[in-house]
């Protein structure tokens, strides 16, 4: 296949500083989770983007000094030359592929409170830490042999990183994680000397510490900026009128200008939250400021939105992170004109759940993300099977859909049944929830990929049973048919079920995508799940005209969202929506036309109106068929939610596990499931 000649302008090569992207995809620097604890997995993943063809591709923020340590979060450091040999690594590998590679050189000021180093940490003013455990430590603010100090540091760093073979060093103002965007915004910069007050000042550091880098290391590398365009503060931080006016000051000093929003919530917006190319409204003015080549994200996956953009004379290269990661071969496949064969990210941030929870950062999309080394497996290949076999999956969910489609690119002949009248299990009913509809790619890219693959067949509307499963004769079955919200209020904090009145109108998520709807006005939502479905239930009875109370256990809705960059968002809306919100309280039993509550920290006892409930507690695995048939048929295996209930990416993951395992030798117990990297000891 080859690519349709208005896609040709995507693939110019670009001069920036003195190297030259081979085409206009630039992978952005992000985060995953890996960072300094795993080095050779975060080099694989890197590379597999250099494979894929991305031509810049960029490590996550790479700390360069203890007086700047992000723990608990594992990213990169470069804080003396024992660090090289880890980074060369990751160049390296990048390089296998003639890409060039970039670091995210950081000090993070006061959003670290170096709990690892315990050194104590700095910023332009003093004040206390932002790190997410509002840990009772306070930043010092800088004099000016510290400013001296961390100019240094930088340069050292920048050394180290030409001698790790980066193409592309960093100076980081972004996301309200670099120091140099802390001086740059009156939010955080308060000094009175030179460095503080008019926005020359507040702009000098960035400014010497981008001559300084283009000194030490300009001759053969390329030296970035990356900025925040907004910190949504208003008047009182950074605004975009303000730092069009800080680029002006400097626009033709760095070699390219990487345009971001802060914080991080507000740059990696979901698809709840936002659409493809949400940033363009603060990117569009910077180009006219500047000859240097702009790069902007966006979370774009569509070749006619990145053309458009590109001629709009918005951005030079399209920036991504969250893309490259659904899907590394994406630079590839508008190349080769595979346009359909693009796994566009579905803008859930499970990715950045990685980084927040300090593991290796997973994806719905893309099973492999962070399995390239541990695992060795591939986003786009899988190896063939050795002797082929007749497989029925049953259940298309996530968890079938991959597996079968896995299982098919690997030569067997798979069948698939679903007892719906449509693919897709949870996700084609959950991808109707309000904000969700990009859920469905998760869907719809499997099917796709189905339908090329001639020994994969799907049936629909298949209720499969003991006996037709026995009559199919397939060689194996997989059981993929999902799982079952709980009805009897049963999870994390009551984890027996509750008493609950025959003549209470309850319902659970499952009742709802249905389509079926509370019969009360006054409706209680329990959600003792954590997760995006209490809140996104809540929205949706809000707008359907209920008077909703969201109760948790909890001090915040949806708290694991935090980890997805999205809780702020979602409380907002519901406040928004007049949604009551009882924190701190768990539903301790259900009557007609009311409920008992409990204050999770006292015990105290109150009852409150509700017409109806919606429970949003434990599910249950759907594994009924699996039970009917275990020990009566051979080569029976459970996958995704009907093994054990958990995230779409989960499922997704369990079905491609099953994929690559399929047919291997029995795993012993006691052997590791994969590689890992041990430290060596100094
Ligand atoms: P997962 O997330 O593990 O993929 P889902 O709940 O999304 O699970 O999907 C399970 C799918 O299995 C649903 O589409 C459901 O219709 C299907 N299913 C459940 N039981 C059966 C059965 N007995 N026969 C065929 N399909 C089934
Ligand atoms: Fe996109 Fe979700 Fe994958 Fe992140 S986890 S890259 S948001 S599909």
């Amino acid at each position: 296949m080859t690519r349709e000649s208005r896609y040709d302008i995507l693939f110019e090569p670009v001069k920036i500083g003195p190297v030259v992207a081979r085409n206009r995809f630039y992978q952005v620097p992000h985060c995953n989770g890996m960072g300094w604890r795993d080095p050779s997995a975060l080099a694989a993943m890197r590379g597999m983007k250099a494979e894929g063809g991305w031509a810049v591709v960029c490590t996550e923020m790479t700390e360069i000094h203890p007086t700047a340590d992000v723990t608990p979060y594992v990213e990169l450091r470069l804080w003396n030359d024992q660090d090289i040999p880890m980074h060369a690594r990751i160049a390296e590998k990048i390089h296998e592929h003639n890409s060039l590679a970039g670091v995210e050189l950081c000090h993070s000021g006061y959003t670290t409170s170096n709990l690892w180093s315990r050194e104590i940490p700095v910023a332009p003013t003093g004040m206390p830490t932002s790190s997410s455990y509002q840990s009772p430590v306070q930043a010092r603010g800088m004099d000016k042999q510290d400013i001296k100090d961390l100019r240094r540091a930088h340069r050292a760093a920048a050394l180290r990183a030409r001698a790790a073979g980066y193409d592309l060093v960093y100076v980081y103002a972004g996301h309200g994680l670099g120091i140099f965007q802390q001086f740059l915004s009156r939010a955080t910069n308060m000094r009175n000397d030179e460095y503080g007050g008019s926005l020359e000042n507040r702009a000098r550091l960035l400014r010497e510490v981008i001559e300084d880098t283009k000194e030490a290391v300009g001759d053969r590398c390329a030296v970035p900026v990356r900025i925040a365009m907004n910190e949504f503060l208003g008047a009182n931080g950074l605004e975009p009128a303000e730092v069009e006016d800080a680029i002006g000051l400097m626009a033709e000093l760095p070699d390219l200008w990487d345009l971001s929003l802060s914080s991080w919530e507000k740059d990696s917006q979901t698809s709840r939250f936002s659409e493809e190319g949400f940033q363009e409204p603060y990117i569009k003015g910077v180009k006219k400021l500047t000859s240097k080549p702009v790069v902007g994200v966006g979370r774009y996956t569509s070749p006619d939105t990145m053309v458009r953009v590109i001629r709009q004379g918005i951005m030079d290269m399209i920036g991504a992170a969250r893309p490259s990661i659904a899907d590394p071969f994406l630079p590839k496949k508008i190349e080769e004109g595979r346009l359909d064969d693009i796994r566009e990210c579905i803008g859930c941030n499970i990715c950045v759940t990685g980084d927040f929870t300090m593991s290796p950062s997973r994806c719905t999309q893309n099973p492999a993300m962070g399995e390239e080394w541990r695992r060795g497996w591939h986003p786009e290949r899988i190896r063939p099977a050795v002797s082929t076999k007749s497989i029925l999956v049953v259940g298309a969910g996530p968890a079938g859909l991959e597996a079968a489609r896995a299982l098919g690119q690997r030569g067997h002949k798979v069948t698939l049944a679903d007892a719906r009248n449509e693919a897709g299990g949870r996700v084609a009913r959950e991808c109707r929830l309000p904000g969700l509809a990009a859920w469905s790619r998760v869907r719809d890219w499997r099917l796709l990929q189905i339908a090329k693959l001639p020994n994969v067949e799907l049936f629909l509307e298949s209720e499969m049973n003991p006996e037709t499963l026995s009559e199919f004769g397939a060689d194996h079955i997989i059981m993929a048919t999902g799982s079952t919200w709980r009805r009897d209020g049963t999870a994390r904090h009551h984890m027996k079920a509750i008493p609950v009145d025959a003549a209470a109108d309850t319902l659970t998520p499952d009742d709802i995508l249905d389509g079926k709807r509370p019969k009360g006005k006054n409706v209680v939502i329990y959600d003792d799940d954590h997760y995006y479905m209490g809140g996104i239930i809540a929205e949706l009875l809000c707008k359907e005209n209920h008077t909703v109370t969201l109760v948790t256990p909890s001090p915040l809705v949806s708290i694991f969202t935090k980890a997805s960059l999205e809780q702020h968002a979602i409380q907002a809306r519901l406040l928004g929506l007049d949604v009551r919100i009882e924190a701190n309280s768990a539903v301790q039993s259900i009557a007609a036309g009311r409920v008992t509550l409990d204050c999770v920290f006292t015990g105290q006892i109150r009852e409150s109106e509700a017409g109806s409930v919606v429970l949003i507690t434990a599910r249950n695995a759907a594994d009924q068929l699996f039970n009917d048939c275990a020990g009566k048929m051979p080569n029976l295996t459970r996958i995704g939610d009907c093994y054990s209930p958990g995230t779409i990416a989960a499922a997704v993951h369990s079905g491609r596990k099953l994929a690559e395992d399929f047919g291997a030798p029995p795993q012993d117990f006691l052997d590791l499931p994969y590689r890992r990297e041990v430290t060596g000891l100094s």
